[in-house]
């Protein structure tokens, strides 16, 4: 079901007016205090420790080698915020933000306890992305991970997440990738989709840092037959990591969900130890999310496929745990691909709840405090009531995928420049005002790129208010220069 124009349109006017309190650009709101920190002498490799001038935002030990013991436990449950009074059917023509969550502005500006120290802007690896998923669950928020296929789609989520001073997850599919770096490039051996995924992982390291943000860098759904795309993406960071003392990527996925699940589990075994030793994450799913993405379709798939059982998220943890704690679960909740009528997705969030009450049991005096020993992941939710993703939430969710509402935000912000220039564009030469006039301030790409990243920007505020996701790192990250610092590029 699309939006009509006139929906949009009102939703696009009623999120502006929203974010006009909230937005205050990163020159503005940071001081550059920290600055400092990021500077060449703060470039962390193996052999020598970062001076931490800055103090905040470099990371002061090797942010991997204490993974395992410190995937720390919430004291509390932390999740205090109560879902947002406003009830919106998202991505199905209602989601229109007819109230804000905290009144004057985002949810989560109570509670919030400030970021680790070890979370910095630019990218995370290590133990600083473990320190801010961590940061998530205690603070009872999800990051929202968007699926990006162009340096202008990359720039619009760094915009959101400035303007949100939030971290944000970039991904790239394997189609994405390749498309990244150009359809008209020979993909045999998946080569235009590892070097397109390098290249888009090379520019959200250059620019992650100047937006002032902590970025999780990350790739989507890699079924069996796309694993050589990641065993390629793996060296390229095992390279980096030789080099830069942090791996080029912060996290994969490995979705070997169509395969057996001792197949699923062995599998993600060995690339976790791999993973664990240059201080990444892995995501892997259980289950089925059904729906169609990226030339996946799982829209036949049989409805208890659809759902996790707690037993089988508990395999999961007992399988990977004992080799690190640095992995997600993609569990099957009802969760579905795309956007669809309602009524089509019955999201049942206390699956996770369930399997996470059923894991502690078993763990008795070793469960965490918080009763979550599990990190999930929440695939398919476009379309879904935002009470149902903050139930999530609650349970354990700390991160959220978009794709399909930020692919509909680009296109309609391009579709609606079209419309509303519509007599400009008919020819290079030639408009209302005159038979000779030129168009070429119209016609120019930057135009309707430019309004397709405004409008997703302004899709993404929605995502990050949905997930509580909003004024998370508290001012206290800023932009920082270009030069050699973990989280950017050593040049
Ligand atoms: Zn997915």
């Amino acid at each position: 079901m699309m939006l009509s124009s006139k929906s949009l349109a009102l939703a696009a006017v009623l999120l502006v007016s929203y974010d006009v309190d909230a937005f205050v650009s990163p020159q503005q709101s940071r001081t550059s205090t920290a600055l400092a920190g990021y500077g060449i002498g703060s470039w962390k490799n193996k052999s020598s420790s970062p001076s931490s001038s800055g103090g905040a935002a470099v990371a002061t030990r090797n942010p991997w080698d204490d993974v395992n013991e410190t995937n720390k436990v919430a004291k509390t449950d932390a999740f205090t915020k109560a879902p947002a009074a406003v009830k919106k059917s998202y991505g199905l023509g209602s989601w229109s933000k007819t109230a804000s969550p905290g009144g004057s502005g985002p949810a989560s500006s109570t509670k919030m306890t400030p970021l680790p120290a070890s979370v910095h802007a630019g990218v995370v690896t290590g133990q600083a992305q473990v320190d801010l998923l961590n940061h998530a669950k205690e603070n009872g928020y999800a990051i929202p991970a968007v699926n990006c296929v162009s340096s202008s789609g990359i720039n619009a989520c760094l915009e959101a997440a400035a303007r949100n001073d939030s971290p944000v997850i970039i991904q790239f599919s394997s189609g994405g990738s390749q498309f990244y770096a150009g359809k008209g490039l020979d993909n045999t051996d998946f080569a235009a989709a590892i070097d397109g995924a390098i290249s888009g992982a090379f520019h959200v390291r250059t620019l992650a840092k100047r937006y002032g943000v902590p970025v999780i860098l990350h790739t989507d759904h890699c079924a069996k037959k796309l694993l050589p795309w990641i065993d390629g993406l793996l060296e390229a960071s095992e390279n980096y990591y030789q080099m830069n003392g942090e791996p080029l990527f912060s996290s994969h996925m490995i979705d070997l969900s169509e395969e057996p699940i001792e197949e699923n589990l062995e599998i993600c075994q060995d690339y976790l130890a791999r993973f664990s030793k240059v201080g990444m994450l892995l995501e892997m799913e259980l289950g089925i999310t059904g729906g169609e993405e990226d030339g996946v379709n799982n829209e036949d798939v049989a409805l208890e496929d659809l759902y996790s059982k707690p037993e089988e998220i508990n395999q999961v943890y007992e399988a990977l745990s004992p080799i690190s704690h640095m992995y997600t679960v993609a569990a099957a909740f009802g969760n579905v691909h795309g956007v669809y009528s309602p009524g089509n997705v019955k999201l049942e969030p206390k699956i996770l709840s369930r399997a996470q009450a059923y894991i502690s049991e078993k763990l008795g005096n070793s469960a965490p405090a918080d009763g979550k020993p599990v990190n999930f992941v929440f695939h398919g939710g476009s379309g879904s009531d935002v009470t149902d993703i903050q139930e999530a939430i609650g349970y354990g969710v700390i991160k959220m995928n978009i794709d399909t509402d930020t692919q509909w935000s680009y296109w309609n912000g391009i579709n609606q420049y079209s419309k509303k220039n519509y007599d400009y564009l008919q020819g290079q030469i030639g408009n209302p005002e005159g038979p000779e006039k030129p168009n070429k301030k119209y016609y120019d790409p930057r135009e309707c790129m430019r309004a397709a990243e405004a409008e997703t920007v302004d899709r993404l505020d929605q995502c990050f208010s949905d997930l509580l996701c909003t004024n998370v790192c508290g001012g206290s990250l800023s932009p920082s220069p270009r030069g050699k610092s973990i989280g950017g590029l050593p040049v």
